[in-house]
């Protein structure tokens, strides 16, 4: 469960979030919609705890993100996979490095590591990208290795910003059935998105954003959700 409670957060004198409160259950699915500057990107660096709100209280399942101390953030980033627009592949390693290299800092032995490293690929069809570079890719490939990467720690949550955004829309949308895919396995998914074509298709729920408010919530109109 996510939760924010009466959030605000200002840089400066600008208000990029105003008293935002809603939840997101176990294994949902949602979208954080609105236009750029809306506050998309601060609630998802909220969660993770790379910003810290200026009042009210963030929750990560009973965790209280926002008063957590600095020593249990790895904790909490190991319980929450990230995903960007850009990728942000490592580019002198493989693909299967670039999966791999969170439990290599974690210090796992190389078969355990090489076994989940294996497993993972295949759940993202890229086993026969596996010693690729992320040059020798494609967009929706790296993406796909991105994701690789976020789930090796299986994470109970992502959260994508703009993972959409510098793809095809045929890549686009083998993320995005990437992404259904994990939250059918259980993941909480959170991506924030301007893909209109994407969020008008899908049924999942989408919280709606301007100028750091919640304007929209589609939950509150009953619309479907998925039971865990
Ligand atoms: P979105 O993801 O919806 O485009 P953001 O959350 O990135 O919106 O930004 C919300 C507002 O906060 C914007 O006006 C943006 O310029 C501002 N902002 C975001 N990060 C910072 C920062 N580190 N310092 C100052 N202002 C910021």
């Amino acid at each position: 469960m996510i939760a924010f409670h009466d959030v605000s957060k200002q840089y400066d004198s600008l208000v990029a979030l105003a008293d935002v409160s809603f939840e997101v259950a176990d294994a949902e699915f949602v979208f954080l919609v609105g236009p750029t500057g809306a506050g998309k990107s601060t609630i998802l660096k909220l969660v993770i705890r790379e910003e810290l709100p200026s009042s009210g209280k963030v929750f990560v399942d009973s965790l209280e993100v926002s008063s957590l101390p600095s020593s249990r953030i790895p904790h909490l980033r190991r319980q929450v996979g990230t995903i960007f627009q850009d990728f942000k592949l490592l580019p002198q390693r493989t693909v299967a490095e670039n999966v791999a290299f969170p439990l290599e800092i974690l210090g796992l032995p190389d078969r355990e590591i090489d076994k989940t490293t294996k497993e993972i690929l295949e759940l993202v069809n890229l086993e026969h990208k596996a010693n690729h570079f992320p040059s020798q890719l494609s967009g929706g490939e790296s993406q796909r290795t991105a994701i690789a990467r976020a789930m090796v720690m299986r994470p109970e949550i992502i959260l994508a910003d703009e993972p959409t955004g510098n793809l095809d829309a045929r890549s686009a949308w083998e993320v995005m059935q990437l992404l259904g895919r994990l939250n059918n396995l259980g993941t909480t998914v959170i991506m924030a998105t301007h893909n209109i074509d994407i969020t008008s298709s899908l049924p999942h729920r989408k919280l709606e954003l301007q100028k750091g408010r919640v304007v929209h919530d589609t939950k509150q109109k009953g619309s479907k959700q998925k039971n865990k």
